[in-house]
């Protein structure tokens, strides 16, 4: 939003690199605001010579296009978007073919996240040295933390990689006042859960998958002791039901099945099976969904369960949800005193 000429500055350059000259920018059909920067941005880019025919007299073309999704999760996977900006409905492709040799119109096609173009004119400029004179050993340089929930400034921080959740916390002032960290996502709801216990993990690929998560989208969502994670959990699955793109069956019915038993628990009628229930369903999709999203819908039930076990039972026994949000937390994460 406050620099979007960096990314197009990045599209031309990685252009450049790999003799293209067709570009697109896919944005999320709901963020109209966004849309309407890139494209003022790409239309500024034109004006000043940046894109176009013979850029610069270097006899390089190169058009972009700021395209609108309609507003589909499951477009961010990277062969669902080409088929969505083909005008097919965006479902995940079979691979192989690999985007690379059969993407966008079967021709050779690079899919690159945003925050990875728009770091590259500072790495052109700054150099591979620079560039990995920060982060951590194996994950160089820097990235974009989201930081987003119960925290005082939430935002995007950019950081080197291996920073870790406590200093990014001192740096939005922490979490809300008078309030403790209850559970957080290193990347996002597809990645396992985590809690105060993990506030000193590195945020590197490396340190989170030793922490038993995933460093994801680097979407740190996080929640003080306010939070009912039964009803987090819940929230999150059925943003994943109606995300599910209806290709494959168990993530289809998987994740409307889950909902269905997380509403009962949340409701107060769930049985101490249902929890039994809840994690054979995530057994049935994980790893036998045709992509990602699959996955990733089991996290949230799987850690939440693991860690959170007392509270969702406590959603049983007293026939609905014990939690008082005034009175802060009766439950801590599996493994910690309350
Ligand atoms: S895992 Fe879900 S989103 Fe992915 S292809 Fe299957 S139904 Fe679609």
């Amino acid at each position: 939003m406050a620099n979007p000429h960096a990314l197009i500055e990045g599209v031309a350059i990685s252009s450049y690199a790999i003799r293209s000259s067709f570009a697109v920018i896919y944005v999320r059909g709901e963020i109209v605001h966004v849309i309407r920067r890139l494209q003022q941005a790409v239309l500024d880019a034109y004006a000043a010579g940046h894109l176009g025919k013979d850029i610069a007299g270097s006899g390089f073309d190169l058009d972009v296009v700021v395209h609108a999704g309609s507003g589909a999760y499951i477009c961010g996977e990277e062969t669902a978007l080409l088929d969505s900006l083909e005008g097919y409905r965006g479902q995940p492709r079979l691979r192989p073919p690999f985007p690379a040799t059969h993407g966008l119109y079967a021709s050779p096609t690079v899919v690159n996240n945003v925050e990875s173009i728009a770091s590259v004119p500072a790495i052109v400029l700054g150099g591979a040295q620079w560039f990995s004179s920060m982060g951590t050993e194996k994950s160089k340089g820097f990235t974009l933390y989201s930081l987003s929930g119960h925290v005082k400034n939430p935002g995007q921080y950019e950081a080197p990689l291996g920073i870790t959740l406590r200093q990014l916390l001192d740096l939005s002032g922490g979490m809300r006042e008078g309030r403790t960290l209850k559970f957080w996502t290193p990347g996002g709801s597809s990645t396992p859960l985590l809690t105060e216990a993990h506030l000193d993990v590195p945020l590197d690929y490396e340190g989170v998958a030793a922490a038993g998560s995933m460093l994801g989208t680097k979407a740190l969502q996080c929640f003080d002791d306010t939070t009912c994670v039964v009803r987090a959990v819940l929230r999150w699955t059925e943003f994943y039901a109606h995300e599910s793109c209806g290709k494959c069956t168990p993530c289809r019915e998987g994740t409307y099945w889950m909902v269905q038993i997380l509403q009962r628990l949340e409701a107060g009628t769930g049985t101490e099976d249902d929890l039994a229930t809840l994690l054979d369903t995530c057994d049935n999709i994980f790893g036998r969904s045709f992509c990602a999203l699959g996955d990733g819908a089991t996290s949230p039930i799987v850690s939440g369960l693991e860690l959170f076990r007392e509270e969702f039972l406590a959603h049983v026994t007293g026939a609905g949800c014990p939690f008082d949000p005034v009175a802060s937390t009766v439950f801590a994460p599996a493994g910690t005193s309350a």
